[in-house]
């Protein structure tokens, strides 16, 4: 019979992580699986310039390292593999990697959530090199140069509006003539003389990948096919996120959209699974705010624990 942990964690973003930290450091000795993408979205980008105590920046995927160093220095211990299977059914609850069993007295679910992306190639390998997900991280790098942002929600339009403090142009590219944009963002974004748009079109290509920078991308109009190169220094891909909570499903309440939601405090509606950072928030999504959503879920369970007499 494998040990009965007190703690599982799931997910390694900057919520694991912390949670990890704080869990350690009440010696409930955390098992943390770091996921299908270690580290999550911050190793999916370059500078970080927005995270506390970090007046020269770091690069995401040192922070995420770092984090990690601090988490197992205080005796987390770390699988380098994905869950695959959940039963929170019955207690304690039951984790599978395959056909390997894990069990635990409580989980923290912290798988974060994905940014969708437009499935190119170059899209993948400029990624960080001038290809964002993320306008409130990497606005900044954009001063007096023009980005394109593809989508018509609104991510796009508020991604836009802030980007224009820093860029001198951008171009808002939308596959149809119509926003998905509430009335009120759509107007602030019409209204902004920095904010173009071209609509009915998709991206092809984001050049250049050679050169390891974003030169430009070639987009076509869905309606009549016809292909145009639009020069920019940066794309911003605001199409979307998917929460990571397919393997969740039956067993913890979400909202529509597959977000966990909060029952009490960081605790879902299973008594003893908590969830914290991107899987629950959609709307700050930034590093600091999954960071400290981790540390409340940590400090739960081990009062939930201590509730229960471990
Ligand atoms: P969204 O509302 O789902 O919009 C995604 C946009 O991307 C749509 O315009 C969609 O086009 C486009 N798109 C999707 N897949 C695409 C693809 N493969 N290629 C090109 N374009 C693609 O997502 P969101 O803007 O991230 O917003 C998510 C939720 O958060 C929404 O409920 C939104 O209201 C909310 N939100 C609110 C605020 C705010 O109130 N301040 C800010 C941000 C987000 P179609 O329109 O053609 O489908």
């Amino acid at each position: 019979m494998a040990e009965i942990r007190k703690l599982i964690i799931i997910g390694t973003g900057s919520a694991g992580y912390t949670a990890a930290i704080y869990a350690a450091r009440a010696n409930l000795k955390p098992l943390i699986f770091a996921g299908p993408e270690p580290g999550g979205q911050l190793t999916l980008t370059t500078h970080v310039e927005n995270y506390p105590g970090f007046p020269e920046g770091i690069l995401g995927p040192d922070l995420m390292e770092a984090m990690k160093k601090q988490a197992e220095r205080f005796g987390a211990e770390l699988i380098y593999d994905a869950v695959t299977r959940v039963n929170f059914k019955i207690h304690p609850f039951e984790m599978f990697v395959g056909n390997d069993k894990y069990t635990s007295d409580t989980v923290i679910i912290s798988t974060g959530a994905s940014a969708q992306l437009l499935g190119l190639e170059s899209e993948k390998k400029l990624l960080g090199h001038g290809v964002s997900t993320c306008a409130t991280c990497d606005g900044a790098f954009f001063r007096n140069q023009e980005v394109a942002v593809i989508g018509g929600g609104d991510t796009a339009m508020e991604d836009s509006t802030f980007i224009t403090k820093f860029a001198s142009k951008v171009t808002v590219v939308h596959r149809r003539d119509a926003l998905r944009a509430s009335k009120i963002m759509q107007e602030r974004a019409f209204k902004n003389p920095k904010i173009h748009f071209i609509w009915n079109s998709t991206v092809d290509e984001i050049h250049d990948p050679q050169k390891g920078t974003v030169t430009g991308v070639t987009l076509r109009n869905v309606k009549n096919e016809e292909k145009r190169e639009l020069v920019v220094n940066g794309v911003f891909v605001a199409i979307g996120h998917k929460p990571n909570t397919e393997i969740f499903k039956g067993q913890i309440d979400m909202d529509e959209q597959g977000y966990i939601r909060h029952h009490q405090r960081t605790m879902t509606n299973i008594e003893g699974v908590f969830a914290a950072g991107d899987v629950v928030d959609h709307y700050y999504r930034q590093a600091v705010t999954a960071a400290g959503m981790g540390c409340q879920a940590a400090m739960d369970v081990e009062k939930y624990l201590e509730a229960k007499g471990h």
